[in-house]
């Protein structure tokens, strides 16, 4: 018999039953009545939840669209941009930033801490950025970055546009584009809204819109914000084709969303990750990030002594469940545990205990059953 895999890495993740049947819907043409009236309405909720007045755009895409968006639309060659960067996603933008021409800045921490909020305003205060970035849970390394106590820092720089990466973080992280400050905020569809791989969210604030404005044509064409403020405004207008059953999959997980309640949401992650970090710290497993800046999206764990990677992932994946590995310096020493999105706590169950026989398999000393139990007593509190 063909056994069930839970996919837990940290994206794509489950995608629930509702949201693959919008996938499964006959495609109709996009200025059809009743889809442009969907996508007005899941333009709403999207401002709405994520408390936004400015303009939130969905774009075919994926979450590196929206980091190139964010900087395309508010730099210009020449300008100055500051890069926070706790791991692998936040230096993506140093690349990026550098093809564009821009004068890069970084601002790095060892894998698994914070840059210190003073040591940004610092920085600040010397030279004069276009835009800082900072990646709200870096996926490299489970470290969550405080964004809004850096959004009440940009306070003090308001010529200065604050981009947000929420890839790995919006909808299981709490993000409220007005009150945090931030002036663009972006996400991918696969993370924690729990939809297939394709779509590109991202929430602008008035201010990051003014900036481009301010510059007349950008060089880069999908992706302008002038292009697409039109049919954002009004969805039955033509720019480039939306990707019609994505937007209605991205609708029924807001209306799941919705169902749940956002902050329900965030306490849900927040209590699931602390179950699944002291049930797989019980189990021998280190949590990479520091306490006080640990995801609720995902956790990075270092290995035990001892442990093979590759066989430890393959056992993993033969019981059950499939995880992402380590990045760079921690690639064979780190495996990557998404649990985000629309799961549940029959999922987090299954996994501890898919892990404690992948270890009992691999020959690591594992008493069964001890994770799960540390993972009820956190679900029954
Ligand atoms: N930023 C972060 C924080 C990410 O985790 C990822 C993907 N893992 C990206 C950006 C890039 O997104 P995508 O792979 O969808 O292009």
């Amino acid at each position: 018999m063909k056994m069930r895999k839970l996919l837990m890495i940290p994206g794509p993740t489950p995608v629930a039953r509702s949201i693959q049947d919008q996938m499964g819907r006959e495609t109709v043409a996009f200025g059809d009545s009743a889809f442009v009236k969907d996508f007005k309405e899941l333009l709403e909720d999207l401002k709405g939840l994520f408390k936004c007045s400015g303009e939130t755009f969905v774009v075919a895409g994926t979450g590196t669209m929206g980091m190139e968006m964010s900087i395309a639309n508010t730099t210009k060659r020449g300008d100055n941009v500051l890069i926070v960067s706790h791991g692998f996603f936040g230096d993506r933008f140093i690349d990026l930033c550098n093809r564009k021409g821009l004068n890069v800045d970084v601002l790095s921490s060892e894998w698994g801490e914070t840059v210190p909020v003073e040591k940004i305003s610092e920085k600040l205060s010397r030279k004069k950025y276009a835009a800082i970035t900072v990646t709200h849970v870096d996926t490299s390394t489970g470290v969550s970055a405080p964004v809004d106590e850096i959004g009440k820092m940009m306070r003090s720089f308001p010529e200065t546009i604050y981009i947000v990466d929420g890839v790995c973080a919006t909808a299981g992280e709490p993000e409220y584009v007005d009150d945090m400050g931030i002036d663009i905020l972006f996400t991918g569809s696969q993370k924690a809204f729990g939809v297939t791989p394709g779509l590109t969210m991202l929430w602008a604030s008035q201010k990051a819109l003014e900036r481009r404005k301010s510059f007349r044509d950008i060089p880069e064409y999908y992706i302008d914000f002038e292009k697409w403020l039109p049919i954002m405004k009004e969805p039955s207008k033509y720019y480039a084709t939306p990707a019609v059953n994505l937007i209605w999959a991205l609708k029924e997980s807001v209306r799941i969303i919705k169902e749940e309640g956002i902050e329900n949401r965030y306490a849900r992650h927040k209590k699931f990750a602390a179950a699944m970090q002291a049930a797989l710290e019980t189990l021998g497993f280190k949590v990479l990030a520091r306490e006080g800046c640990r995801a609720a999206t995902l956790s990075n764990l270092v290995y035990p002594e001892g442990t093979a990677d590759a066989k430890f992932r393959e056992l993993l994946a033969e019981e059950g469940i499939v995880v992402a590995g380590g990045l760079a310096a921690y690639a064979g020493r780190m495996f990557r545990l998404g649990h985000m999105g629309n799961i549940d706590k029959h999922d987090l169950i299954s996994v501890i205990a898919t892990i404690e026989r992948a270890l009992y398999r691999a020959g690591m000393p594992v008493e069964l059953g001890k994770g799960i139990g540390v993972v009820q007593k956190h679900l029954v509190e």
